[in-house]
Order: structure tokens, then sequence, then C-alpha cells
């Protein structure tokens, strides 16, 4: 046709784990597949996994390089023959959309437990290389390629692109953690481990599902400041320790526990907290807990106390699609632009996972097309 669509994208490329990342410009497929599409990204929000990541804390061997960013939104410029968003809407150039991590729709995950998380071929930016084709499917990147089987959604107006890059992490993950636990009871008391981007989106949820009391555990203070804001009726600093904080819970439950207590936080002492803080007859999700290992947890307090352990893994377009109708729905209900920085380019994303890394901001934003 006559529009000449681009070769190749610049990127913020990881070539080693704990290096800075590399401006470079790596290669887009040739031919756009039936239901792909190619987007140029307007926003990535930089998420927990891309920092673990970039430490090395998280490794997927032989996939360096790779690009990281898997919260993003774009425009389209090009798509493949009959590409549809998710739910059949049918897609043009110029749309803006969202999307996530592709699944096969054929494995024992998708097809027998019809659980697209449990996906063994699940696909995300950072578990392909960018030397190798499709190249170019993660966020930090001006141009990218979404993938036939990626989770796409056309987003509503009234969604922000920062909230929409949210939604396809950490914002679905929250969601999926709540309807795992079957939802907040009304009037019940809520703990939250965790006061980073996802502890203090969960407050927000606790909050405005209904909760009685909404308890934010965590640290620094700055951090407990915001869980506040979005909703915490308590906070509880972390820094005195396990049983200063067990019993500051409990203080603040009447000596009760918490109806429902989710981590968020992943800290090794989270497990054996958790169930100290649970009630009687309480739901304890497990969300956050990415590392190899916790401490032991009192299997004779899960019996004595009736507990409901449930686990929680991030999130498919179910969640996605929620936590955009979440944000929708909700928009003036909560600060939601404070969870995020001021963006900047990719030249600036090194710098950005630094800061994220060490507490500095919440989430931090990337929009590839500024300089
Ligand atoms: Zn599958
Ligand atoms: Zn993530």
């Amino acid at each position: 046709m006559t529009i000449s669509l681009p070769t190749s994208t610049r990127a913020a490329v990881l070539t080693a784990h704990g290096e800075a990342l590399t401006l470079q410009e790596i290669p887009l497929p040739a031919e756009i597949e039936a239901g792909a599409a190619l987007v140029r990204v307007a926003c990535t929000t930089l998420c927990g996994t891309d920092i673990e990541i970039w430490h090395g804390k998280m490794t997927f061997p032989g996939m360096l390089p790779m690009v990281l960013g898997h919260e993003m939104v774009g425009e389209i410029v090009a798509l493949g023959p009959g590409t549809s968003d998710a739910l059949g809407r049918s897609l043009a150039v110029g749309d803006r959309i969202g999307w996530s991590e592709s699944t096969c729709g054929q494995c024992f995950g998708c097809t027998v437990l019809r659980e697209p998380v449990a996906c063994s071929k699940r696909g995300y930016g950072f578990l392909q290389r960018s030397d190798v084709a499709p190249y170019a499917t993660a966020g930090l990147a001006e141009y990218a390629y979404v993938t036939p089987g990626a989770a796409k959604l056309l987003l509503p107006e009234e969604v922000k692109d920062t909230w929409a890059s949210m939604a396809g992490c950490a914002a679905k993950t929250v969601l999926r953690a709540f309807q795992r636990a079957g939802g907040v009871r009304p009037g019940s008391r809520v703990v939250v481990q965790g006061s980073g981007a996802l502890g203090i989106f969960a407050t927000a949820v606790a909050h405005l599902s209904g909760a009685g009391t909404v308890i934010t555990v965590g640290a620094p203070a700055e951090r407990l400041a915001a869980a506040r804001r979005f909703g915490a009726d308590a906070v509880v600093d972390i820094a005195d320790g396990s049983e200063a904080t067990i019993a500051r819970v409990l203080e603040l439950t009447d000596g009760q526990g918490a109806d429902l207590v989710l981590d968020f936080a992943g800290a090794p002492s989270v497990g054996p907290e958790a169930i100290a803080m649970a009630a009687q007859r309480g739901t304890v999700v497990v969300v956050g807990s990415t590392g190899p290992t916790g401490q032991p947890i009192t299997l004779s307090a899960i019996m004595g106390k009736e507990l409901t352990l449930v686990g929680s893994l991030n999130g498919d377009i179910s969640d996605y699609y929620r936590a955009i109708e979440f944000f929708r729905a909700f928009a003036e209900r909560m600060p939601w632009d404070e969870l995020f920085s001021e963006p900047v380019g990719l030249s600036q994303a090194s710098a950005k996972i630094a800061t994220m890394s060490a507490l500095g901001e919440i989430k931090a934003v990337i929009d590839p097309r500024l300089p």
C-alpha cells in the first residue's frame, strides 16, 4: 500500500541485569499477522516485576537482551487481517488500545482449567528476546508489535493512559485477589499488607468495596500517608517489627483481627503476620509473594481459626477488563493521578527504575514519544 510503516523502533533494552538500559534501534516484524497490530506506544507504567527483573531477582534464562515494560497503551498504526479486541470489537488504525500478556488457547491451562493465568505458553514482553522475531512486544519502545494471542482492549475515553496502563498488570492483579477472596463483606475489617502501588490500590479497592475498616500495613511514612488518602482508616508502620505490627492490628480490630488479610508485600514475614492478624474464620490471600521462600507459618493457627488460605496469581483478560471498568466507574472517587510520576522519555527509563527501586516514586511513567 502507499503508507510506509516503520521497520525498526527505538527501545530501552536490558542487556545485563543490574546495568543501565541501553537505547537501541531494534527490528519490527516485516509483516503484521492476522490478529496482530503495530502500535505506537503512548504510555508505559513500570511495575514491581520490571524492577525485579532489572535487578536480576527474577530471571528468565536465555531471555536477554529484552525490553521491559508490560503495562502499556498506544495507538494502532497498522493492523493485520481481521484483528479485533478481546471482546470481538473491530479495531481501526488510530484506535487507542491497551494490551497484556498473550495466551495460547490450546494448552491444558487454557482449555481444561479454563484459566488463562495457567497457560503454559503465556507471552510477555519480558519473555521475548529483542533480537528474535517479533522483537518488540514490550512497553519500553516507541513502537510495539501486539501479537495475535495478546489480550487487547479498545479503551474507553474516560480512562486515562496511565490508569489504563496500570490496569494491564497491577490493578488487574489486585482485583483478581479480591475476587479470589470472594470480595469484601460490607462493614468488615480488611488488612492490606504492603504500601507499594498494589497495596495502595488495594486499599482503595477495599474502601470502595464497602469495608468497615481498612488497615494498611507498610512503610515508609510517606507511603502510609498516601494509603490514607486512598481510603485507609488506619495505617501501621512495619518499622517496629512483626510483633508490634501484629499487636497494633489486633488493637485496631478490638482484639479480633481482620476478616480479610491480603499480602501485597511479599516480605518473608508476611505469611506468619497474616495468619496472626486474621480473625477467626478469616481469609488470607497470598498475592505478593513472588520470592522463593517465606518464614514458616503455623498450621495449627490456620486450623484453630478455621482460616481460608487463597493464592492469587496476576490476572487474565477478565480481570484486565474489570480493572478498566473499575477506573471508569470510580474515576472521581480517588486521587488516582497521585500514583503516577511525570512522564519521561525512554532515555530516562533507567533512572526511573532506580528511583522506583529506592521507593522514591510509586509508579514511574514512560512516554516513548518524548525525546
Ligand atoms: Zn495456553
Ligand atoms: Zn507487572
